[in-house]
């Protein structure tokens, strides 16, 4: 198929993510937002009115219409929606995780696949702009520390805390380290859901690396810090603040001139201490040029199905680690 210029794009699910999808669209090129669908009508509508696009009553007249769709319904619904979108012939943007289940995460491959379609997952951390100053091809971190945590919200709790919000960070883990996984140590408790809504696990990988990652949506504030410890280099990234600060075992002093402070010294050794300069961006935007962007040129997307149901793989370890835990 060949596109003309500008891809017709639709959001279905306009809740609370939704409706920045609609927003955002508006900031990328080569768009044309044609409308939204929701099963509640009255969101659909709202959203039509506050955007100035239509709110479709049928699912299959936004599928049949549009090129692309953004799929940001709740989690326990993303297989069936995709599915429908990928057999119309759209390229998807799925929000994370990709599916509640590895079967039907497995099958979305295929369909794509067979479809020649694109199947972006919606891990926005890996656009946040706290993550741009990292040097992916050039970091070898030997124990990784994550902590997210939020306070409670009812949407999102058809699924576990560790599908909700630590695929975030598993996402990022798997990216970060390139080595397989040995071991997974994990426990978790449900308190205000019926599903697990704090959690922690200790992921072990081949190459010796170590990943502490917690996640909770019962806390009082909100916490999205991620880690990440190298030979000689501690970099703490806050994603939750867009920022990145870095500690660098050094044997030189820094000169009087550098913007660097030495945290602490000893003999030769110095710790110096630096906070990127970070430009800010909106992530959605990016995310979304990127989707875009992988449609026009027939690119793979930077966080691919390949990379969700690896996430989701993970996370499903997780999880049986849990429950093999509750269940002693
Ligand atoms: P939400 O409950 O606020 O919105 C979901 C919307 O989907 C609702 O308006 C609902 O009426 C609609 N809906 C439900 N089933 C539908 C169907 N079959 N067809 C069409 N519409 C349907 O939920 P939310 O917080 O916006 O979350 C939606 C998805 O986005 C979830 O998968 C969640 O995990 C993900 N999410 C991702 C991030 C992120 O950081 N990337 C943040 C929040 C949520």
């Amino acid at each position: 198929m060949t596109y003309s210029p500008k891809i017709k794009v639709g959001v279905i699910g306009v809740g609370h993510l939704g409706k920045f999808h609609v927003q955002q669209y508006h900031n990328v090129d080569n768009v044309i937002c044609m409308g939204v669908f929701d099963i509640n009508s009255k969101e659909a509508h709202s959203v039509s009115e506050t955007y100035n696009i239509k709110a479709y009553d049928v699912f299959e007249d936004l599928v049949n219409e549009c090129d692309a769709v953004s799929i940001c319904t709740p989690t326990s619904t993303h297989y069936v929606v995709a599915k429908q979108a990928l057999l119309s012939d759209c390229h998807i943007l799925i929000e994370k995780p990709i599916t509640d289940n590895i079967v039907e995460a497995e099958d979305l491959i295929k369909i794509s696949n067979e479809y020649n379609k694109i199947i972006q997952v919606g891990h926005i951390e890996r656009f946040n702009p706290a993550l741009s100053e990292l040097n992916l091809d050039n970091i070898n971190p030997t124990f990784i520390e994550s902590h997210r945590l939020s306070p409670f919200n009812i949407r999102a709790t058809d699924v576990d805390v560790v599908l909700d919000l630590m695929i975030h960070d598993i996402d990022i883990l798997l990216n970060l380290v390139k080595s397989d996984i040995s071991n997974i140590v994990a426990s978790g408790v449900s308190v205000l859901s019926n599903k697990i809504d704090m959690a922690n696990a200790r992921i072990e990988f081949i190459n010796g690396c170590v990943a502490n990652l917690t996640a909770s949506r019962i806390s009082q504030k909100q916490l999205r810090k991620f880690r990440v410890f190298e030979n000689n280099k501690y970099t703490n990234i806050d994603f939750l603040h867009h920022s990145q600060e870095t500690y660098i075992l050094d044997k030189h002093k820094p000169n009087k001139q550098s913007p660097h402070v030495i945290v602490s010294e000893n003999q030769d050794k110095y710790i110096i201490y630096s906070k990127s300069k970070i430009k800010p961006y909106n992530a959605l935007t990016l995310e979304l040029d990127n989707f875009i962007d992988s449609i026009l040129n027939q690119k793979k997307p930077l966080v691919s199905a390949y990379d969700g149901l690896a996430a989701i793989e993970v996370a499903f370890k997780v999880l049986k680690q849990i429950n093999l835990n509750n269940n002693k």
